[in-house]
């Protein structure tokens, strides 16, 4: 494969020496990166990458420096000051920074903090939004986050607190009540007291989950359970993190919009899963 296509006309910006480009990658796939991604990959010195960002992705940046950030799980905040020190002084040196981070860098990614920081030191800088995983991770898995018969609304929600703990500090009885489909975040250490707080707050044991682990990779695999199971479904399939979890109804749409089941050649297993009489509209 190639990666020096040229990009089509644009007025395409310049990453100057001592900028930092503070930009998302998506939720693994290389083709879910934007155009802004791969113009800043061409131009970076270099490119300090999180854990979550694919490996294959760095190749599009063969001529810069990559340096492995990673952090994973919630550890302790100083290695996050150090990674954002570790970028005011790359910018200092005079280095065209690329910060790249898994999905969109100001959805649980901390972007906004080490922007800050970076403000904060007089570096400039330009963020690069990118497809979150709650998003992207459940289209590949065939869910969309919010559907018309389904949700008006979605919460997004990180599993983890500022500790990297618990989720204690969290209100899930409002959370549970506030919209019909829930996408969690970093929820896998802490899914049998997720999924106990949200039963306890009224939604039902019964009610559809999905849990789609390293989404959008060759490596993605989708578990569709219930509340009341998740726990031992989980264990059972021997699911490892990164995952994101989505609780509601929309996780039942994957019965018919499994797009990549259906490309491997397995059918639907239900024209209309929501039974609302839409199974072939205007066919
Ligand atoms: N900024 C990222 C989220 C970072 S927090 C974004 O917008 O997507 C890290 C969490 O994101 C993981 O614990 C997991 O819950 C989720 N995540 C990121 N990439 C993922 C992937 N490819 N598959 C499943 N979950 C993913």
């Amino acid at each position: 494969m190639t990666h020096n296509i040229p990009l089509p006309a644009h007025a395409w910006p310049t990453l100057e020496a001592g900028w930092v480009w503070l930009c998302g990658a998506g939720p693994g796939d290389p083709g879910l990166l934007t155009l802004h991604a791969v113009n800043a990959l061409r131009q970076a010195d270099v490119v300090i990458y999180d854990a979550l960002v694919q490996e294959a992705i760095l190749e599009w940046a063969p001529q810069a420096e990559h340096i492995f950030a990673g952090k994973r799980g919630g550890k302790p905040s100083a290695k996050q000051r150090d990674i954002s020190l570790r970028l005011v002084d790359l910018a200092r040196m005079g280095k065209k920074v690329l910060r790249l981070k898994g999905g969109d860098p100001f959805v649980f990614g901390r972007g906004g903090e080490e922007a800050q920081t970076l403000v904060q030191h007089g570096i400039p800088v330009r963020i690069i939004p990118g497809i979150s995983a709650g998003i992207g991770g459940l289209a590949y898995a065939g869910i969309p986050v919010t559907h018309r018969d389904v949700n008006q609304s979605v919460t997004f929600v990180t599993g983890h607190d500022q500790s990297g703990n618990t989720p204690g500090s969290l209100d899930w009885v409002s959370i549970s009540k506030g919209s019909q489909v829930l996408v969690i975040y970093m929820g896998m250490k802490h899914i049998a007291q997720i999924s106990a707080k949200l039963i306890a707050a009224g939604r039902p044991a019964s009610e559809p989950v999905a849990v789609v682990t390293t989404a959008t990779t060759i490596d993605q695999r989708v578990l569709e359970t219930t509340l009341g199971t998740i726990v031992a479904d989980i264990a059972a399939a021997g699911m490892e993190p990164p995952a994101i979890i989505c609780v509601g109804q929309s996780v039942l749409m994957r019965q018919v919009l499994d797009w990549q089941g259906q490309a491997a050649g397995i059918a639907p297993r239900n024209l209309d899963p929501l039974g609302r009489g839409r199974p072939a509209e205007s066919v």
